[in-house]
């Protein structure tokens, strides 16, 4: 929330109270604005007053937890294993066979040596070596 300190044509002061700048740029055009005082509806905006309580309160001095890198390590690991398909030691062939066309265009994961993993690259075919340690029980 936002308030306004709002001033009359017969220069009478009051506060208001708004979403945003927006909501008080639109209930004005509205003519949804009165003057409490005389309730005229010439209304204008004089400074933004300060901002309220909903957003002032957030405590300072406690700051959102940063995610730890580990965490987001985890996180992009988890995202990569959710969105392919586990082809484990055919990895190096199946990642040729996509870049070559000859197999469905898909994300895969699997297992490739450090070797087969240059090889790949030096093909031009994109490959991301990951930190995940190899796990037998994927398969
Ligand atoms: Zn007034």
């Amino acid at each position: 929330m936002i308030v306004f300190e709002l001033i009359c044509r017969d220069r009478h002061r009051f506060e208001g109270w708004f979403a945003s700048a927006e909501d008080f740029d639109r209930q004005k055009r509205r003519g949804l604005l009165s003057c409490p005082v005389c309730n005229g509806s010439s209304i204008e905006k004089l400074l933004t007053a300060k901002i309220g309580r909903t957003e002032a309160e957030v405590p300072a001095e406690q700051p959102a937890a940063a995610p730890t890198l580990p965490e987001k390590l985890r996180d992009m690991i988890d995202a990569i294993l959710v969105n392919t398909e586990d082809v484990g030691r055919e990895f190096p062939k199946e990642a040729r066979r996509i870049h070559r066309k000859e197999a469905p265009e898909r994300s895969i994961r699997g297992v490739a040596t450090g070797e087969e993993t240059r090889d790949l690259l030096e093909e031009g075919v994109a490959v991301m070596p990951l930190p995940i340690p190899p796990r037998e029980d994927w398969h």
